[in-house]
């Protein structure tokens, strides 16, 4: 269930504030839900986070069978509603952590926070090539769960080596004809197991150490301009789609000059503490190595616990 935000004018007093509705986000709010914190979670753009737009999650525990991004997004959410946390369909626009009760100010309502956890995840790198924001949405996605099914019979790049590019690459081959994967270099990013089935895969073809020049095409994707970074020869590719996997940017600008940050990560200690004490940090706005749902999953539940540690401390 999603609540309605109060209006602008009213600003609301929460104890625990939580920004972004991923799999950090959801798991802080079941904490401090069961800690009887009554947590408010912003759930930005994204509902469920990148989670909500990967297919099939097979490497979350209990669930043996795999099971989908967006169904273990609602379940997320389910359970921490279940404990009395509030989920907001609402965007965080600025924030003021220089001062405490912290000032958060979102697209529909005012709030103050005694805790804020931020969770608000990162959003996917673009290749920044010609014609790929005028062929978005056209041919060039970021989203095979999204827009697999508009390549039914038909012909797709992937560009990426790592995780993200097999997979999805892999789940396009339940639509394409063939999905041919661009890399840069000649050696998979990728872990072992995605490897070994897309290679195996009789759809899936590679071009190693080729990079993607141009998206071409009028009203639609029909070509990209390629080149072999080793050879430097250039090619045209025909295509119907390009799907782009090539790493993402951390979602936290809105708290440059605010927090500590590196790279665009908010940094965090052991305890997800940022360096204001009541700002807290979860999931891919804070974690530059892991990535996972699990991971992400377990850093907004210690920022949870560390929030309840920090309120009870004050109370005393
Ligand atoms: P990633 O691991 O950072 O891989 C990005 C890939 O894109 C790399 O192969 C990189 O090439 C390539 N790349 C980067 N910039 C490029 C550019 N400008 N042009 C062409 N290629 C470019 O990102 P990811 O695959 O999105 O994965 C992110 C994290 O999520 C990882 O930790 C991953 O393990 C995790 N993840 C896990 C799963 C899973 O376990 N099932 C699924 C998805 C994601 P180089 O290799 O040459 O650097």
């Amino acid at each position: 269930m999603i609540n309605i935000s109060p209006s602008k004018e009213e600003t609301q007093h929460v104890k625990v504030l939580i920004l972004g509705a991923g799999p950090a986000g959801l798991s802080a709010a079941l904490y401090a839900a069961r800690a009887e914190l009554q947590p408010l979670v912003l759930t930005g753009l994204q509902l469920g986070g990148q989670v909500s737009l990967t297919n099939t999650i097979e490497n979350y525990p209990g669930f043996p069978e795999g099971v989908g991004g967006t169904e273990l997004g609602e379940l997320f959410q389910k359970q921490a509603e279940r404990f009395g946390a509030r989920v907001e369909f609402d965007s965080a626009q600025s924030v003021d952590l220089s001062a405490r009760p912290f000032k958060v100010t979102s697209e529909n309502a005012s709030y103050t926070a005694d805790t804020v956890i931020i969770a608000t995840g990162a959003n996917p790198n673009s290749l920044n090539i010609p014609g790929e924001t005028g062929l978005t949405g056209r041919g060039v996605s970021y989203c095979a769960t999204c827009d697999g099914w508009f390549f039914k019979d038909k012909k797709v790049v992937v560009v990426g080596g790592g995780d993200s590019a097999l997979e999805e690459g892999l789940f396009l081959t339940r639509f394409a004809s063939s999905v041919t994967i661009i890399h840069r270099r000649d050696n998979l990013r990728a872990g072992a197991i995605l490897q070994k089935r897309a290679l195996d895969h009789p759809k899936v073809k590679f071009l190693w150490n080729t990079v993607v020049t141009e998206a071409n095409g009028v009203d639609k994707v029909e070509s990209l301009k390629t080149k072999n970074i080793q050879t430097g020869e250039e090619g045209i590719f025909p295509t119907d789609g390009l799907f782009i996997f090539i790493g993402h940017t951390p979602n936290t600008q809105m708290f440059t000059g605010q927090l500590e940050m590196k790279d665009g990560y908010i940094q965090v200690d052991e305890r997800m503490c940022t360096s204001i004490p009541g700002v807290y940090a979860a999931g891919e706005a804070a974690d530059a190595h892991f990535k996972q749902v699990i991971t992400s999953a377990g850093m907004g539940a210690a920022a949870a616990i560390e929030v309840t540690r920090f309120l009870e401390k004050e109370a005393r």
